[in-house]
C-alpha cells in the first residue's frame, strides 16, 4: 500500500480517507484506503501460498488494480486487462511464472507507441467493488465473487477489447 500512496503523492492525487472511493466509487465510509482494507481480507479465508488460489488472487489484484488505475502507471492498465483476459476468456490458469512472460509481451508491444487506455468513469468500473468481497464467508464463495467482480471490471474496460485480444493473442503464440 506504501507504493500507492508513494505514486499519488508523486502524481499530485490527493487520496480522500472520507467517504465513498473517489476511484471506484465503492460505498465505504474510508476511501480508497478502506478498499484496501477489503481486499486484505481476502488472506484471512484464502490461503495464497496454496497454488489452487492462485488464480483467484491474481483476479482480485487485476480488478483492485483497476478500479483504482489512477494509482498506477499508464502501462499497467495493458498488463492487467491483458491478464484478466487470458485467464478469463482464454482459460489460462495463471501462475507466478506468467506474470514476467507477459511483462516481456507488453514491452515488445509498447516500443515507439504512446498509448494510453483511458479507463471508465469512477462509477462505471464495475457493479462489483472491494465491499462485495465482505459478503464472502468461505473459499468458495471468495473464489466466487473474486471472480465475478474481475469479470464486472474486466468488461466495464470493453471499449479496450480489441487492442488487449491483439496482445493476448502475442501472448498464447509465444508461450502455447
Ligand atoms: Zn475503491
Amino acid at each position: 500500500m506504501q507504493d500507492l500512496f508513494d505514486y499519488a503523492r508523486k502524481a499530485g492525487i490527493e487520496l480522500k480517507s472520507v467517504g465513498a472511493c473517489q476511484f471506484c466509487n465503492s460505498a465505504v465510509s474510508r476511501g480508497v484506503f478502506e478498499c484496501h482494507e477489503n481486499l486484505s481480507l481476502l488472506t484471512e479465508i484464502l490461503d495464497f501460498n496454496n497454488p489452487i488460489y492462485y488464480q483467484t488472487r491474481f483476479l482480485s489484484v487485476d480488478a483492485m488494480a483497476l478500479q483504482h488505475c489512477e494509482l498506477h502507471g499508464p502501462w499497467n492498465n495493458h498488463i492487467h486487462l491483458t491478464r484478466l483476459c487470458l485467464m478469463l476468456e482464454k482459460n489460462i490458469y495463471w501462475d507466478y511464472s506468467k506474470t514476467p512472460l507477459l511483462s516481456n509481451i507488453i514491452n515488445i508491444y509498447k516500443k515507439d507507441k504512446k498509448e494510453s487506455l483511458m479507463p471508465p468513469q469512477p462509477a462505471e468500473r464495475g457493479k462489483l467493488t472491494s465491499s462485495d468481497l465482505l459478503t464472502a464467508s468461505t473459499p468458495e464463495e471468495c473464489i466466487t465473487t473474486v471472480k465475478c467482480w474481475a469479470s464486472a471490471v474486466y468488461y466495464s474496460f470493453h471499449n479496450h477489447q480489441s487492442i488487449i485480444s491483439s496482445i493476448a493473442s502475442n501472448f498464447l503464440n509465444k508461450h502455447k
